[in-house]
């Protein structure tokens, strides 16, 4: 794999990180030649368990003729996950999220979430079943570990946005029967669980609802991940107090460093501490970095967002005209993107709040994430040499790529069956 990895990482590119590299941590920098320490750094990722938090990848799959063994072209098709491309970058375990975007609050609006998400959650589980000698369907903390031994990928499953719960309580245990194991509460508007970060409205429920309260009883039960990324500042504070269990922040950043709603307060980063949850990275651009202003780009995005039914409803032919439409959007006005180095910078700036044990990395490829140097998943072993590179150990490394939040998934496990044994005694 070491051989894919070179590979992977064009001579040039290495370079440029090089040039442009940052060295805030210089008094525990890597000393040596480029190539020492880039080599040294494959190594490392090789060897430790590589897990990404959070892939929208599903959007994807439920596409006709969408094929998860085959390898897509990043620039042409938008897509940022497949099997050939985590093998290329190292990656040993993603959790693919079944995204239902928000809609109407009504019976028939949830009965519809439901169908979509079971048809996400079905498509992840055909998707391992096709591919057997490349991936493995994973649903415990240890199955991970098991399946990079033998050399596949573990595809864990996610839900992003407690929608598709709807108002039926039972419907947590259903998709913990189909191997969800983490569920974000809420996404980009209110829902009936909680608040939103972002909803234009406004705060609804003051945080997390008291059905939202019941669901979160209901995960700690089972053993599903609080996932609070997302919710509104109330919502993390609510979510800390009512979980039994730790929480994780599937797909979020430090607001010290960028200023965005969606990311997390210094105070909330030592809470989660405190809580011994995990913050796991996310490679948004306007997450990681303040974005230069552009205010024509804003207006072209904004007329296109004003016509645009949500994805989920859109046809194949649809999401390609969408798709096409932004990439116009990105070569008239374009944004530079973030890069490797706010990435390990936000890292930097976690492990000083919160400690090396409370954080992680969830890409959202396939759901905007994608940077300058980690476009798609062939390309996160750029993360481990930045991180090599500011003088990370390969133990601090090891915590930061998945050993955290394994040790909080397991601890979730703990907890519920501690409740179970609780309730049977
Ligand atoms: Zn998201």
């Amino acid at each position: 794999m070491s051989q894919n990895l070179t590979q992977a990482y064009p001579v040039f590119f290495l370079f440029i990180l090089f040039v442009n590299g940052c060295t805030t941590n210089s008094t525990t920098a890597e000393t040596g030649t480029g190539e020492e320490l880039i080599e040294k750094a494959l190594e490392i990722h090789k060897r430790v368990l590589t897990v990404d938090t959070h892939a929208d990848t599903p959007l994807r799959m439920i596409e006709p003729g969408f094929d998860m063994a085959e390898r897509h072209d990043p620039k042409e098709t938008g897509s940022k996950v497949d099997y050939p491309r985590m093998i290329e970058g190292g990656l040993d375990a993603i959790f693919f999220a079944a995204f239902v975007a928000q809609d109407i609050r009504d019976d028939d609006g949830n009965t519809r979430a439901k169908a979509l998400c079971l048809q996400m959650i079905d498509s992840i589980v055909a998707s391992t079943e096709k591919n057997p000698d490349l991936v493995g369907l994973a649903l415990n903390p240890g199955d991970a570990y098991a399946l990079e031994k033998a050399g596949k990928r573990a595809i864990y499953i996610g839900i992003e946005n407690g929608y598709p719960i709807g108002k039926d309580l039972s419907n947590v245990a259903l998709y913990f029967e189909k191997g969800v194991r983490y569920i974000t509460l809420v996404h980009s508007s209110n829902n009936d669980l909680a608040d939103s970060a972002t909803d234009p409205d406004g705060t609804e429920h003051g945080g997390i609802s008291a059905f939202g309260a019941e669901v979160v009883r209901e995960m700690n039960r089972l053993g599903i991940m609080v996932d609070i990324s997302h919710g509104n500042d109330s919502v993390f504070y609510d979510a800390i107090e009512m979980s039994k269990a730790p929480i994780i922040a599937s797909h979020s950043n430090a607001r010290a460093v960028t200023d965005h709603k969606r990311n997390m307060t210094d105070e909330m980063l030592k809470l989660m501490a405190e809580n011994g949850g995990v913050v796991q990275l996310t490679m948004l651009s306007n997450y990681l970095r303040e974005a230069p202003a552009n205010p024509k780009r804003d207006s072209a995005v904004a007329a296109l967002r004003a016509n645009m039914k949500p994805a989920s409803e859109m046809t194949q032919e649809e999401r390609r005209a969408m798709r096409q439409a932004f990439n116009e959007i990105d070569e008239k006005y374009p944004n530079p993107p973030a890069t490797v180095k706010h990435v390990v910078d936000h890292i930097d700036h976690i492990v000083k709040v919160a400690g090396i044990d409370h954080v992680g990395i969830g890409c959202d490829f396939d759901g905007g994430g994608g940077i300058e140097g980690v476009f798609d998943a062939s390309e996160v072993m750029n993360i481990t040499i930045e991180l090599v590179k500011r003088g990370y150990t390969e133990e601090q490394i090891q915590k930061i790529w998945g050993g955290n939040l394994i040790r909080v998934f397991k601890e979730v496990q703990a907890v519920a069956e501690q409740i179970q044994s609780d309730g049977l005694s």
